[in-house]
This record gives C-alpha cells, structure tokens and sequence, in this order.
C-alpha cells in the first residue's frame, strides 16, 4: 500500500497537471458531445485512475481512505463527469468485491476493473425502491447450479457501458427486509440482461445512468458475492458508507475550482469603476464559500483518518456527505451570483457546475437520508 507522502505527492502532482492540461481543456467538449473522448478515457487508464483503491496485488495502486480522498480534491477540480466514469470502477463497482467477495471473484474481476478494461456498475436503485432501498423487489430464485434473475433496476450509473453489475436482488422472498437480499456479480452480455436507453439528465454530461432490466436472467451460482446469501443489504451499506466519504471530497474539489474561479472574475469584472471584489458584499459571498470549503474539507480528512484506523464511520461519512453536498450547492450558487449574467450562460462554464453539483445531494443517499442515518446512529449510540 502506498503510505509514504513522497509517493502520494508526486501522484497528486501528475493528476493535478493532468486535471489542468487534459481535463479542463476538454470540459465544454464533453458537455457538447454528451461523451468523454476515447483518448482521454485510454489517457486516465494508462494512469491508473481506475484502481485507486484497488488492493496492489489485485492490479490497483492500494490507496488508503486519506490517499483517496485526497486525489478525489484534485479530480473534483474539473467536471464531475470526469471523475464519474471512474468512480464507480473505484467505489460502488469494485468494493462490493473488495469488501466480501471471494477469492475468486477478487482474482477473476479486480485486476480488469483496475486496469479499466471493464467498468464497474452497482444496482440497487429499483423504481418502487429508493431511499428505501430495502424494500427491493428483484428477485433471484435459486435453480440448480444458477440463479434466475427478474427485475428492474433504476438510474444505474455507467450501465450503457459497464461489463460488469453488482446486482442486489431477493434470494429469500418470505423475508421483506434487508436480511432477505444478496447481491449477485452479472456480466454485461449475460443473456436476460438488457439495458435501457440512457436517461436524459439535468447535469454531469458525459456519463450515462440508463435502466438495467433481469429478464429469466440465468447466473451462475458462483456469482453470489461472497457465496453467502441474506449479506448483499449489508454490503451495499459498506460500499455506501465509503461512497459518502468519496462524493463529500469531490464536492470539496468542485467548490475550491468554484471559489478560485468566482474570486479571478471578481478582482477582474470592474463596476462602478472598480473590481466587484471591492464591494463587501461580495466579499462576503467570497469568504462564506472559502469558509464552508475548509470545513468540508476538515470533515472529510477527520472521516477518512478515523477509517484508516479502523474506526466505524457511518455517522461521520453521513456528515460529511450531507454537509459537503449541500455546501458546494451553496458554493455554486454564489459562483452564479458572483458572475453576473455570466453566470447563467454556458460560454463561462459556471451554470454547467451548478447543475453538476445538484446530483451530490440525491444519489447514494439523498440529504434527508443523512440526516436519517446521523439522527438513528446517535439514538443507537444512547441507548
Ligand atoms: C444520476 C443518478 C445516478 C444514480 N446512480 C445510481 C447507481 O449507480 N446505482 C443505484 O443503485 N442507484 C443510483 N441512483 C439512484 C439514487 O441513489 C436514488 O435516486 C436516490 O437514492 C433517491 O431515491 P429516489 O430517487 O427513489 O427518491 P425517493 O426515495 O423517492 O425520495 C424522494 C424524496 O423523498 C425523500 N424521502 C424519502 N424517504 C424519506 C424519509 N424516510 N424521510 C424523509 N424524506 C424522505 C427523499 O430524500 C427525496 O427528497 C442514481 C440516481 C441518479 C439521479
């Protein structure tokens, strides 16, 4: 694993030149062409940003949660959909496997969702289950050597191009709860498996959510995570629980790029015969985003640290990414405030991140399913 800050310096030193020289370059153009362009998706695997969090010897580079986080504030500097089409290669893709998968399933799959070869997806989202994610209807009846796989599954990022689903579905259909649902690996191309035409979104272009549909869906028996079935709710918290830590430090890094770029305009864009950032209320706009961007920031290093050590971080990674999420909302809106008309036209880029950054406070776990699980942890804890 790399520990050392000598080794973690010059990583985050190449991607922040990357980020600058490859990636902002190439923002409008993703957002245009609703794609990230091939050389540059062949550019982040040659640098082996798909297997940040990847174990070495499955193939990745075995970053810790304080090393991960840290890349994901470079990453955020630029469009978050960059950083999602290998996020869930790094997070809810690969973790599942990571966390309890079996050897096997770990030697078969990590090193190609390392590499990049294949991308990961995670399907838990169904249409009559969401926040209450549990309540998941898909089922998976057991037949001999293979399971049978029937369902829907909803807003599955990165399936239009994944080869690889996390797929929780019900094995035990007489108990409703969590204890009821395992989670199965499906190959892309396994027959039953379709995949919808990809959603039209408000924001983040350039990656892709669609439908994933189980249709008498026939998988191997091999395939259930961890060969343990009743573990798959519990394995998509897990991956949750790292997810959160994961977004929390990206919305850091959208809303440092956001108040860098909001303070150049204002010390350039003169009215009244002087830069707007003479003006105190602006000023004001400034210091708040410059304020909640170092909390945040705090925030998510404390977590990252506490989990290193072992410590169980549901509460803190549920902080961070409410806090985190709804601060860069914050951040973004300013952005526009602080641009003017600017600010609402696309040339200056500003509006496409205040769409962007609305995602951060729906998916893996909308705002008020933070405060749910914060609330819970703290009764739990009292009791
Ligand atoms: C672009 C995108 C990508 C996504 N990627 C994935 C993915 O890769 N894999 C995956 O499995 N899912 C994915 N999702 C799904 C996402 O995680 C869900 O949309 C999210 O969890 C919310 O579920 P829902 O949309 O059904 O909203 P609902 O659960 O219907 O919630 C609607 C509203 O009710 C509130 N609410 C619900 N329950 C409570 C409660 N008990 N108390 C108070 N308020 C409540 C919610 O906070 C929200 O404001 C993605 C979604 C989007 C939009």
């Amino acid at each position: 694993m790399i520990r050392e800050d000598d080794t973690l310096d010059p990583l985050l030193a190449m991607l922040e030149r990357f980020v600058k020289e490859r990636l902002i370059p190439n923002e409008h153009r993703v957002a245009d062409e609703d794609a990230i362009p091939p050389d540059i998706i062949m550019e982040m695997r040659g640098l082996g940003l798909f297997g940040l969090s990847t174990p070495v010897e499955y193939g990745g580079i075995g970053l810790n949660m304080s090393q991960e986080v840290q890349v994901a504030f470079v990453l955020g500097q630029t469009s978050p959909a960059f950083r999602s089409l290998i996020g869930t290669n790094n997070g809810i893709g690969s973790q599942g496997i990571i966390l309890d998968g079996t050897e096997e399933q770990k030697s078969k799959y990590l090193p190609r969702l390392a590499s990049g070869e294949i991308v990961g997806a995670f399907a838990l989202t169904e249409p009559n289950a969401g926040s209450d994610a549990s309540s998941l209807r898909t089922t998976a009846r057991r037949d001999g050597d293979v399971y049978v796989l029937n369902g829907t599954k909803r807003f599955i990022t990165n399936a239009p191009e994944a080869g690889l689903f996390t797929v929780m579905a019900r094995t035990n259909p007489d108990e409703k709860g969590a204890g009821g649902i395992s989670a199965f690996l499906v190959e892309a191309g396994t027959p039953g498996l379709h995949i919808g035409p990809a959603d039209r979104k408000m924001g983040q272009k350039g990656t892709h959510t669609a439908d994933v549909l189980f249709e008498d869906c026939r998988v191997p028996a091999t395939q259930l995570l961890g060969g343990v079935e009743g573990q798959g709710f519990k394995t998509a918290m897990k991956v949750l629980d790292r997810g959160r830590l994961h977004i929390a430090a990206v919305c850091v890094g959208v809303s440092e790029r956001l108040i860098r770029e909001s303070l150049r305009y204002a010390m350039e864009r003169e009215q009244f015969g002087k830069p707007i950032a003479e003006f105190q209320l602006i000023q004001a706009m400034l210091a708040d985003s410059r304020m909640e961007a170092y909390a945040a920031r705090c925030m998510v290093l404390d977590a990252a640290l506490r989990r290193d050590q072992g410590q169980n971080i549901s509460t803190e990674a549920s902080c961070c990414k409410l806090f985190a999420s709804e601060m860069v909302g914050r951040v973004a809106d300013r952005a526009v405030q602080i641009f003017g008309g600017a600010g609402y036209i696309a040339d200056y880029g500003i509006e496409r991140f205040y769409r962007d950054v609305r995602l951060f406070r729906l998916y893996e776990g909308t705002s008020q399913i933070q405060q749910l699980v914060i609330a819970r942890n703290m009764m739990r804890e009292a009791s």
